[in-house]
């Protein structure tokens, strides 16, 4: 504070000014030194604040009394705690804007952003979020069919068991931060193509909480957090995919400071099924039946979700043929229907053969109920063709 110029001679003002000379003489010098007419210079900048620090201990007359007695001691120091008018650390452009954005502000109608402020400083102390954690939960098809509760013990960042996430033993511990003067925020100025725009972001002393320990708590050095462990629960809806991520919201690491917790995010993987594929909310079973049964038709049970399933098979059954299980399927996710089992046929044809055997295939052969007809033929042609145009 040695370098501090006298407010009067800021203002180019004598030590008897009487208000309406002191307020011309501070819109004079706010125009002046306005960072839109000044883009990019941060001499003018600091000239545009000092002349609204003088203006704003000069214009109060109290402040005025105890600063003609006392000098910079009278308006500094406790004077200056709590509210914006304190110049601890300075005059932030916001509070200038704030506060005496009304006798300049008319000068200058574009380019500079006052619209972040006008709604009045202070109240938008911002208060820290914890990290998301990341888990991956392995369904089964059957988990996946009814849904299923999980339980999982996680390590992870939880609210100090000593300071109870305080950051502070001590009921008097915490004190307004004096970078911010407890806002949480504080203003820069940007130079853009579009002119000055002015910018607000997290304080950096007190990240955005607006408040500062001084004393910390020994357990978790003013953090308010500690690693340890909890057991959470939740439900997985029946129709998740492979691939997708639920929240489950505040589960996440605890925030410092006493914040808000972070989000658990589950990433679903499904478990490869052993005999059954799943399409959507289908799921496919490839089906090999003997010559014979496809042949005489019959009856054979094919695996389900959770379970087994008898399905006819006519006789005469060409391999490629698709049976439709209704609703044993997947439930949607959505809650709207169920998909189906489909059971793709496929016909089994001898590899290895025994004398007998060949006896047999011999006599086939020579019946002409073995030899496929042309109507077959084309009715397989007409389904690729089908198939290929889907
Ligand atoms: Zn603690
Ligand atoms: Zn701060």
């Amino acid at each position: 504070m040695a370098n501090k110029r006298d407010y009067y001679e800021v203002l180019g003002v004598s030590k008897n000014a009487t208000d309406d000379e002191l307020k011309k003489a501070y819109r004079k010098m706010a125009i002046k030194y306005h960072p839109d007419k000044n883009p990019g210079d941060k001499e003018a900048e600091e000239k545009f604040k000092e002349v609204a620090e003088a203006y704003d201990v000069l214009s109060d007359k109290q402040k005025r009394a105890r600063y003609d007695q006392f000098g910079f001691a009278g308006v500094g120091g406790s004077a200056a705690g709590g509210g914006a008018g304190g110049f601890g650390g300075g005059m932030s452009m916001e509070d200038i804007f704030n506060r005496f954005g009304d006798l300049f502000g008319g000068h200058f109608g574009g380019g500079f952003d006052f619209g972040g402020f006008s709604g009045g400083g202070g109240g938008q102390r911002r208060v820290q979020r914890g990290s998301d954690l990341r888990v991956r939960v392995k369904l089964t098809l059957e988990d996946i069919s009814k849904g299923v509760e999980k339980k999982l013990k996680l390590k992870k960042y939880v609210s100090c068991s000593h300071c109870h996430g305080e950051g502070t033993m001590d009921t008097a511990g915490k004190s307004t931060c004096q970078t911010c003067h407890g806002s949480g925020v504080v203003t820069g100025v940007q130079h853009t193509i579009f002119g000055q725009m002015q910018t607000q972001s997290v304080c950096p002393t007190c990240h955005g909480t607006g408040e500062v320990i001084t004393k910390p708590c020994p357990h978790c050095h003013g953090e308010g957090v500690e690693q340890g462990e909890e057991v959470v629960t939740f439900n997985i809806p029946a129709g998740v995919a492979e691939g997708m991520q639920l929240t489950v919201s505040g589960k996440g690491n605890a925030a410092p400071h006493g914040g808000i917790n972070g989000d658990l995010l589950v990433l679903i993987q499904e478990e490869p099924n052993p005999d059954l594929i799943r399409n959507g909310n289908d799921v496919i079973y490839n089906l090999l039946i003997s010559m014979p049964l496809a042949a005489q038709g019959g009856a054979v049970e094919v695996p389900t979700i959770g379970g087994k399933a008898k399905v006819k098979i006519e006789a005469g059954t060409q391999p490629g043929k698709v049976l439709r299980l209704r609703n044993k399927g997947l439930p949607s996710i959505n809650g709207f229907g169920t998909g189906d089992l489909l059971v793709n046929i496929n016909v089994y044809v001898p590899t290895v053969l025994t004398d007998a055997d060949r006896e047999l295939m011999r006599r086939m052969e020579a019946s002409d109920s073995f030899k496929p007809t042309e109507e077959m033929r084309r009715e397989i042609d007409r389904k690729y063709r089908n198939m290929l145009n889907d």
